[in-house]
C-alpha cells in the first residue's frame, strides 16, 4: 500500500466514509486532522530509531503514523476491535507498529512492556483522562516520559501553583512522580469530530525520586486527600474530618510548622511532605 498522510481533513474523511465508520463519542473518538500536531507529538516524544514507545487509543492511526515515522517500536492500544479492518489497512507501511485491540487498563502490561525503558505519547480519550494518566503514572511501570494530550482543564490542573483554583490532589498525584513542560495548546478545530473544548499537550518526565522524600507515602497521599477534600475548611477541621483526633492534629502541625488555620489547598508539596513526616514520628 503507498504511504498516504492520515493527519488531514481529506484524509480522515476519505477514511470514515471508505470504511463505513461511526465515530464513538462514548469512547472519545476525536482524530487529529493536523499535521504540525502529531509531528509536534512525536518530537516532544524523543523517539529514535528502535525507542519503544506505546501509544493509548490510536483510532485510524493518525498519530500512531508519526510515531512509526521515527524509526521508534510502537505499540498502541485500542480498545475498539471494529478499528482492526482500518488500522491493518492504514498501518501496512509500518512493520514497526504493533496493535493490541483491547482497553489499556486491561492489557497485562507488565507483561507486555518487560523491563525495556518506554516512552508514551497519546492523544487521550477524553472521558478517561486522568484514570489512564493516574493508573501509568503511579504504576511502577518502566515508561520514563509521557507525551499525552488532554482537555486544556485537566492540564491546568496538572501544573497548578498552590493556592489557585486549578491546584489539588491531581496536581500533586502527577507532580509528585514527574516533572511537567506545557507542549502546545490545541483548538478544537484540529480533530474531526470538534471537541467541545480546547486541548493542551503536556510532556511529564519520571523523576529520578519523587519530589518530596517521605517517611511514609500513604500517610502524605492521607493528608493531601483531606486538604483537598474538605477544600473550604481550614486544614485542622479537615485533620479532624479525616479522622486524627484534635490533640494529635495539633502536634502534628506544631512539628511541622505549618500553620493549621491556612486552608490545604494552600500548601506546597513540600509542607504536605513536612505534615506527613511529623505524622509518622508522633504515631
Ligand atoms: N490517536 C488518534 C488521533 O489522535 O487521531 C485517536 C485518538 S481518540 C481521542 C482516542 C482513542 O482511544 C479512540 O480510538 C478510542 O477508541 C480509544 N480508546 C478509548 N478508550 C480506550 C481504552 N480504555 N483503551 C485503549 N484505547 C481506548
Amino acid at each position: 500500500m503507498i504511504e498516504v498522510e492520515l493527519a488531514n481533513r481529506q484524509a480522515v474523511q476519505y477514511i470514515v466514509r471508505r470504511f463505513n465508520l461511526r465515530l464513538k463519542h462514548k469512547l472519545g473518538q476525536n482524530f487529529l486532522i493536523r499535521p504540525d500536531v502529531v509531528e509536534a507529538i512525536a518530537r516532544a516524544a524523543e523517539l529514535d530509531e528502535g525507542t519503544p514507545v506505546m501509544e493509548i487509543g490510536p483510532g485510524i492511526g493518525t498519530l500512531t503514523q508519526a510515531l512509526a515515522r521515527t524509526g521508534a517500536e510502537v505499540t498502541a492500544f485500542e480498545i475498539d476491535g471494529s478499528l482492526e479492518r482500518v488500522l491493518t489497512h492504514t498501518m501496512e507501511p509500518y512493520p514497526n507498529v504493533h496493535i493490541v485491540y483491547e482497553d489499556v487498563l486491561k492489557a497485562d502490561l507488565p507483561h507486555i512492556l518487560g523491563n525495556r525503558e518506554w516512552h508514551a505519547a497519546a492523544n487521550l480519550p477524553y472521558y478517561i483522562t486522568t484514570p489512564i494518566l493516574l493508573y501509568l503514572i503511579q504504576s511502577e511501570l518502566p515508561i520514563s516520559l509521557f507525551v499525552f494530550m488532554m482537555q486544556k482543564e485537566v492540564a491546568d490542573r496538572i501544573m497548578a501553583d498552590p493556592g489557585s483554583k486549578a491546584y489539588g490532589a491531581l496536581t500533586i498525584a502527577v507532580q509528585y512522580y514527574c516533572t511537567v513542560e506545557k507542549v502546545m495548546d490545541i483548538s478544537p478545530t484540529a480533530f474531526i469530530p470538534r471537541p467541545a473544548v480546547t486541548s493542551t499537550v503536556l510532556k511529564m518526565r519520571r523523576r529520578e525520586q519523587p519530589a518530596v522524600t517521605v517517611k511514609d507515602e500513604s500517610l502524605f497521599f492521607n493528608l493531601v486527600k483531606m486538604g483537598f477534600g474538605q477544600r473550604r475548611k481550614v486544614f485542622a477541621n479537615a485533620m479532624k474530618m479525616g479522622g486524627i483526633p484534635a490533640d494529635l492534629a495539633g502536634q502534628i502541625l506544631e512539628k511541622a510548622g505549618v500553620d493549621g488555620k491556612r486552608r490545604g489547598e494552600t500548601f506546597s508539596m513540600e509542607e504536605y511532605g513536612r505534615l506527613a513526616d511529623a505524622w509518622y514520628d508522633l504515631k
